[in-house]
């Protein structure tokens, strides 16, 4: 665990050190868990952003976009439920000054109780060898039993209180079970209560009667008072879906996690119509279909597993998170949900507008169904940074880190490297560069050794580096040298820009879902 813990702080100093993130307003010592995305950051983020849209709206004939805005109507957020019930409950410790989220303290001392448990079944997998057998361990051992027992109680009770809206129990667990704060190491703790985690601000002059306007805590509403307006002008017949891009705030009560848990983020989401009673066909559908766009991406599908929720919300029949196996764990990046006609029904009672579909092939009208899947932009930057990140030992002894990006989404798809900066090879290098930057993004470098420029490329991923010496200027060929393998190979710089556009195309990746 210590040494997965190293690997996210690398991680993240790497991010900063190579342009990828930042803190944002640093130089005024930072703003709580909101970030801003650097040269290189910008452009893997704008390729993932690519990546899913065009899965989307290209993969899908029955799935187009839109751009709705950030400040709806207030009433929206009465009807989708956030104003009564988008909280979390929060606690804070008198001594330490520090706020929790309760249920997280909870969850947390569940996790301790586990790990406890998998320590105890280390040590015995150890003295035993190939003879432990790890399901009758569990079954018999004192100390593992007394703790999974320990963790049935607890799971049970934490259940019931946030069922029942119990924040007093959330309180007197935290109590029961000793939950210390981790920075004052006291119990002291404040009463539990529940925070709203939407952004207000005002709309008009207070003068006019300012209307209180929430900043969107997800893009999903957005879609859904656009239902009617996109089926019309679009005639679009059920099944089909609405993709969108944008930004959402969440004023979350612990952000620690860098860009894991923001205020500020953005999410993709698409919600799918369909036919009442097919909702669950197409869950599972959407369920398979997204899981297959995030292996095409070749990280390693060991590193994804699904999450079905027991508990679901009151408007859902199904849900299911895709989860991504972080430094700290196995985290949602992506949500998948079937939430029945509680949107579009909400949304009709509130603003007195009937939202039904006529149906021609039934010949009747009805409330469409909704499958939602919903992944945030930023969780799915970090997934990929971290499933990407390599520190290599080289024969001989050197070491190097390497970002082993998939080619389409890296930031610079080739640098051209002149070997030496003289004798009319930066001329050559450069005349390469003016061709195919037209095809895609191009970096020069002619600063420092080529080792050290192959070394910066590594770092921020960049999959192809041409080297151009003094053999070029006369048989008009480079060297590739190859990210991942090393390897290098001689190709004729006429045939440069094909080669490469092949290899870094968005198409691989599409096709790859497509064909799975
Ligand atoms: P969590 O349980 O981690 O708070 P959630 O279940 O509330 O997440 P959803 O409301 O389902 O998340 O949002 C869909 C997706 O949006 C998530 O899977 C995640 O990728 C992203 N997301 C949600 N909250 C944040 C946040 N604060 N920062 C970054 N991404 C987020």
């Amino acid at each position: 665990m210590a040494q997965q813990e190293d690997v996210f702080k690398k991680l993240v100093s790497h991010c900063k050190e190579y342009g990828f993130v930042f803190p944002s307003s640093e130089i005024y010592d930072g703003l709580g868990a909101v970030y801003d995305y650097g040269q290189n950051g910008v452009e893997l983020k704008n390729n993932i952003k690519k990546y899913w849209w065009d899965s989307m709206t290209l993969l899908n004939e029955n799935v187009v976009g839109i751009d709705s805005a950030i400040f709806m109507h207030p009433t929206i957020w009465k009807a989708s439920g956030h104003v009564d019930a988008f909280n979390d409950p929060l606690i804070d410790n008198k001594d330490s000054k520090k706020r929790y989220r309760a249920d997280v303290l909870i969850e947390e001392q569940i996790a301790k109780l586990e790990d406890k448990i998998n320590k105890e079944i280390e040590k015995a997998a150890k003295r035993f060898g190939d003879a432990f057998d790890e399901k009758q361990f569990r079954e018999t051992n004192s100390r593992v039993l007394e703790n999974q027992a320990k963790i049935n109680e607890l799971h049970a009770r934490f259940a019931k209180a946030l069922n029942d809206n119990d924040l007093a129990d959330l309180r007197q667990i935290i109590l029961d079970y000793e939950i210390v704060c981790p920075v004052s190491g006291t119990r002291n703790w404040t009463d539990v209560r529940q925070f709203n985690l939407m952004f207000a601000t005002e709309m008009g002059s207070t003068a006019d009667g300012a209307m209180k306007v929430y900043l969107r805590p997800e893009t999903a509403q957005g879609i859904f008072v656009n239902f009617l307006n996109v089926q019309k002008s679009g005639r679009m017949k059920i099944p089909f879906g609405i993709a969108q891009i944008g930004k959402a705030f969440r004023n979350e009560i612990v952000a620690r996690q860098f860009i894991f848990r923001m205020r500020e983020f953005e999410q993709m989401e698409m919600q799918f119509f369909v036919r009442p009673g097919e909702e669950l066909d197409w869950f599972a559908k959407w369920k398979e279909m997204r899981l297959k766009w995030h292996k095409a991406l070749e990280l390693g599908d060991a590193k994804y597993r699904y999450h079905d929720h027991e508990k679901l919300a009151h408007y859902a029949n199904a849900a299911t998170d895709i989860e991504f196996e972080m430094p700290f764990g196995f985290k949602e990046v992506e949500g998948i949900h079937s939430r029945t006609d509680f949107d579009l029904s909400s949304h009709e009672k509130f603003s007195g507008k009937k939202i039904h579909y006529f149906d021609p092939e039934q010949n009747q009208s009805y409330i469409p169904y909704v499958v939602e899947t919903s992944i945030g932009v930023d969780r799915m930057f970090l997934s990929i940074m971290a499933g990407s990140y390599c520190e290599e030992t080289l024969e001989g002894g050197d070491t190097r880190v390497v970002l082993k990006l998939p080619a389409a989404l890296a930031p610079v798809k080739l640098a051209i490297l002149p070997l030496v900066k003289k004798d009319g090879l930066p001329e050559k290098a450069l005349e390469i560069m003016e061709t195919l930057k037209f095809n895609f993004n191009c970096r020069y470098d002619e600063k420092d050794t080529v080792g050290k420029r192959y070394r910066r490329q590594d770092a921020i991923g960049t999959p192809y580096c041409v080297t151009v010496d003094y053999d070029s200027l006369n048989d008009n060929c480079v060297t590739i040298r190859y990210r991942d393998t090393m390897e290098q190979e001689r190709v004729p710089i006429a045939e440069l820009g094909n080669i490469i556009s092949d290899k870094v195309s968005m198409k691989n990746l599409l096709k790859k879902i497509a064909e799975s």
